[in-house]
């Protein structure tokens, strides 16, 4: 057999850090063989700087806003971007199917090897369709007057299927967050009992709990805004957003909470009633939140909990770029004491769980394909700087 051979000053397996100048063996192809000790491992190694790791996962973006690049203001809360969003995300459609081909090729220059991608509509299909990167697919469905419900859930549903149909097992329909899907649509979304995992927007902004607990705030301004008369049919639950759809949602194995900028400990604990039945996995999109609202999630409260974290880039409407690196660089930013293992281990193992694909990907395990990356311009402290740079090996 034809063995590829690969070390450097560190190996990240996906669960912890290898600081004797391991040997990575693959084969031609990148299937992991083994990692043995350097006096083990024969000739022809091929020996670099920085840090070999997995190849990333992406667990939250949106490709089909690619084209939305440096379009929407930063820093102006989220009910000025979703409004922002909905009247800037129309164009035409050979400019959208270009800018998803150079956002997908940033993500693979960038060491992402998979992504969990929510689509509103079917415009990213014949991209994902050259099976360039591996995709799950979050079919987002959205709307909260109880009267609009089926007509959504129908449409959605269409898109959901095309879907299907080419990613039998990488489909799933999802509520869009709790400010905009309405009791009878959570309903309709559960009622598709083959979903395994699925996702929602949560806790963006302090705004977002706002409307649930006192139906005050800037909430009320997007619905004036989009003329939608929520007076009729919505009255607060005194409760945080998320606490307030807990009910809604019961049917998958898993579920991607995505942003949880102001989730807090009580959150947390209403979280964990529901455990046996769900299984929450944070997302996290800190430079997201800084471009939106300027602020991060509360990340250490999430490590002493023992959550399960996992990282996303949301879309380049909301990000400079697509790059697990440069979420880590605003991680290690804003929250220097976090060991870099600990965030490698939820850009790769902890993501290719999260995405139901741990068998192949996530990690140096005999007989997976992870891809391999090479992470180089790290600090003696282990810190990485925008200087940081990505190269793809297999
Ligand atoms: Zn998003």
């Amino acid at each position: 057999m034809n063995y590829r051979k690969f070390s450097a000053d560190k190996i990240f397996t996906g669960y912890s850090m290898l600081e004797n100048q391991e040997v990575l063996i693959t084969d031609a192809e990148g299937v992991v063989v083994d990692i043995v000790e350097r006096e083990h491992a024969g000739d022809d190694i091929q020996i670099l700087n920085g840090i070999i790791s997995p190849g990333f996962i992406n667990c939250h973006c949106h490709l089909e806003l690619s084209h939305l690049k440096g379009v929407i203001p930063e820093k102006t809360g989220l009910v000025s971007f979703i409004l922002s969003i909905l009247s800037q995300r129309n164009a035409n459609e050979e400019t959208i199917l270009e800018a998803m081909e150079i956002a997908e090729k940033e993500m693979i220059n960038n060491g992402i090897v998979a992504v969990g991608d929510i689509s509103n509509n079917a415009l990213s299909l014949s991209q994902k369709q050259k099976n360039n990167l591996y995709y799950h697919n979050f079919i987002e469905v959205s709307g909260f007057s109880p009267a609009i419900a089926n007509l959504r859930f129908d449409s959605a549903k269409e898109v959901y299927h095309q879907f299907k149909n080419c990613f039998p097992n990488q489909t799933s329909l999802v509520p869009h967050a709790p400010y905009s899907v309405s009791k009878e649509l959570f309903h309709l979304i559960e009622s598709i009992k083959e979903t395994r995992i699925s996702s929602i927007h949560n806790q963006e902004t302090k705004e977002e709990n706002e409307f649930f607990q006192t139906g005050r705030g800037d909430f009320n301004r997007l619905y004036e805004t989009i003329g939608s008369d929520i007076k009729s049919f919505y009255t607060y639950s005194g409760k945080s957003s998320l606490q307030t759809v807990l009910p809604n949602i019961s049917i998958p194995e898993k579920i991607l909470l995505v942003h949880n900028t102001v989730t807090n400990q009580d959150d947390i604990n209403s979280l964990k009633v529901k455990e046996s039945r769900t299984k929450t996995i944070f997302c996290l999109c800190i430079n997201a939140n800084l471009y939106i609202e300027n602020s991060v999630p509360p990340i250490d409260l999430f490590m002493n909990n023992n959550l399960e974290i996992v990282l996303g880039t949301d879309s380049l409407a909301s990000n400079h770029s697509l790059s697990i690196v440069s979420e880590i660089v605003s991680i290690q930013k804003h929250f220097p004491e976090m060991p870099l293992e600990t965030i490698l281990n939820w850009s790769t193992i902890n993501g290719a769980k999260a995405l139901g694909i741990e068998n192949t990907k996530g990690s140096f395990e005999k007989g997976k394909k992870p891809g391999i990356v090479n992470i180089v311009g790290i600090t003696k402290e282990n810190t990485l700087t925008t200087k940081t740079a990505v190269r793809v090996l297999l």
